[in-house]
């Protein structure tokens, strides 16, 4: 019987990173927290219909500022890939991809939750980090704070690893800083990482509020400060502000 032919794994170099990068308050942080391990750093954000181009534009308006913020980070930070997941718009009736109101189930889902979401973000950035020769991910998925999304947890995530490096014969690893983390302690590792300007660039540019408006300006941001993702963002900065997060 012929030897099993010895399988090269394609990414061979472990300095480069991948961060799923939405422009939210847990990816930017997440991408300063790449940042300061890998020698490269690149971003991939998937747009699927959004009906808020504003989270595209927080985006650029974040890398733009963690670009700008430290010399080491600017040469770090490398290339931004834009995947269209629009598929998704064709199986979600949701109001993230029709013009519905936003509304809740009585898990606190908003009914924008496309189910498995994360599952297909994470085998596309997988994909893409195979043919750009990366072999670690990074994700602000998070198991504290995770709304209700089954794939947002600890569990999915080490699964997925497993799944994803035996359909790939890879060697990825994909890594959840924020995985025990609550949105207080987001706040406090944002400012560990790259002090009060990163704050202030994550309060000015971020974006997390599910309605995509930005007419109010809060002291935690931009938000209509209502929706779930308004709320958790506003009392985990209010916690932060009085100190909580060091205690
Ligand atoms: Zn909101």
């Amino acid at each position: 019987m012929a030897e099993p032919r010895q399988r090269v794994p394609a990414s061979t170099d472990d300095e480069h990173a991948l961060v799923l990068f939405s422009g939210g308050q847990d990816s930017t942080a997440c991408l300063a927290w790449a940042l300061e391990r890998f020698a490269r750093v690149e971003t991939v954000g998937f747009a699927y219909g959004q009906r808020h181009e504003v989270e595209l534009t927080a985006r650029q308006a974040v890398r733009t500022g963690v670009h700008d913020l430290d010399t080491g980070w600017a040469a770090r930070l490398g290339d931004d890939h834009l995947l269209d997941a629009g598929v998704l718009g064709e199986i979600s009736d949701t109001a993230l991809t029709r013009e519905t109101e936003i509304a809740y189930d009585t898990r606190g889902l908003p009914n924008t939750f496309v189910p498995g979401r994360n599952l297909l973000f994470f085998a596309l950035a997988a994909a893409l980090a195979h043919r750009r020769g990366i072999r670690h991910l990074v994700a602000g998925v998070c198991e504290t704070d995770f709304s209700g999304y089954p794939d947002c947890r600890d569990d999915t995530i080490k699964s997925l690893q497993v799944t994803l490096n035996l359909g790939m014969a890879e060697r990825l690893v994909l890594h959840t800083p924020l995985m025990w983390l609550d949105k207080t302690q987001t706040w406090a590792l944002t400012e560990q990482l790259g002090g009060p300007a990163l704050v202030d660039l994550t309060v000015e540019a971020s974006h997390t509020c599910y309605h995509g408006t930005r007419e109010q300006r809060h002291d935690w941001g931009y938000g209509c400060g209502e929706c779930p993702a308004c709320r958790l963002r506003a009392e985990g900065w209010r916690r932060y502000r009085g100190g909580e997060a060091s205690r």
